[in-house]
């Protein structure tokens, strides 16, 4: 986990501290006791700052009264009060939201999407998350649980998801699902290169050890890329449907190949939305900031930008 201080829109300070990975529940204590750690940290070095309000980016689905409702990527805190727990702690006002809203505020606020007010932000990892801003502003939904697009059903025989339902988009777009499409691969006689890296193991074989391959132009990588580039862009063409985004910025580890991955998208995209090749182009870029983009956008939402 990431504490960042900003001056206007330059970090000017940052702390980290390790996140937590234990599965079992706690009621959030190791999550709340590194989150207590890493903003004391940031308010020590700030003694002067005056009771300003913070803003905490988490991974999942967060209430209205701060509660993480649901963390499939951070099992131990799901259910935890996180926002009161760290008001008691501080004594200030403490506001939440989902770490992909936060991307997508910092993307759109001081990143590549600033002269956007229509951006679909989409982070590429293990599996998908989503950002939505429309007319300028964070689009929480009735609840806040907007912008869940990983689990949209592409196709409901699909692979299973962990999540609960089959063939969520995120089985198809991710680092995951080009790991699952690497490990076909390999078991079928291809994908030697890659396959070595993993010291022969087929179920050591991961998403990211193809990025790295096909950056170095595998024939075989590239092709996997280039499949999950497809489901990639035929996801991104179903949310332009909804959304009529500007633009559509691309992050998360997935994407540090740079280009790797949003070539062929660009590529394949046009030709799939509706309106055709006569719409006007939506720009499709990398994020800018970084790991820094989810703590950017905190500061951001706790300065009251949202
Ligand atoms: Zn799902």
């Amino acid at each position: 986990m990431l504490g960042v201080v900003l001056d206007g829109d330059v970090v000017i300070d940052a702390w980290e501290r390790p996140t937590p990975t234990g599965s079992i529940a706690d009621d959030g204590r190791a999550v709340l006791e590194q989150l207590t750690a890493l903003l004391g940290d940031v308010l020590a070095s700030r003694p002067g700052a005056e009771a300003a309000t913070i803003g905490v980016g988490l991974p999942g689905m967060l209430g209205a009264d701060g509660v993480l409702l649901a963390a499939p990527n951070l099992l131990s805190a799901q259910g935890a009060a996180i926002a009161p727990r760290l008001e008691e702690a501080f004594g200030r006002r403490v506001v939440l939201a989902n770490d992909a809203d936060c991307a997508a505020i910092a993307e759109a606020a001081v990143g590549v999407a600033r002269m956007h007010d229509d951006v679909l932000l989409v982070t590429l990892g293990t599996g998908i998350g989503g950002g939505i801003i429309a007319g300028g502003r964070l689009l929480r939904g009735g609840r806040g649980y907007a912008g869940e697009i990983g689990h949209v059903v592409i196709d409901p025989g699909g692979p299973q998801c962990p999540c609960g339902a089959r063939g969520c988009w995120e089985q198809f777009a991710s680092g995951t699902a080009l790991g699952r499409l690497a490990r076909d691969a390999a078991r079928a006689g291809r994908l030697a290169a890659v396959l070595d890296e993993a010291g022969g193991d087929v179920d050591a074989v991961r998403g990211e050890q193809v990025t790295r391959a096909a950056a170095a132009g595998d024939a075989e990588a590239l092709v996997l890329v280039e499949e999950v580039a497809w489901w990639l862009a035929r996801g991104l063409a179903n949310l332009v449907a909804v959304l009529d985004p500007t633009m559509i910025v691309l992050g998360g580890g997935l994407a540090t190949h740079g280009e790797l991955l949003v070539d062929p998208v660009r590529r394949l995209l046009p030709g799939m939305l509706e309106g055709g090749r006569s719409r006007p182009g939506i720009e499709v870029v990398l994020a800018e900031l970084g790991p820094r983009a989810g703590a950017v956008g905190a500061a951001l939402l706790g300065r009251g930008e949202q």
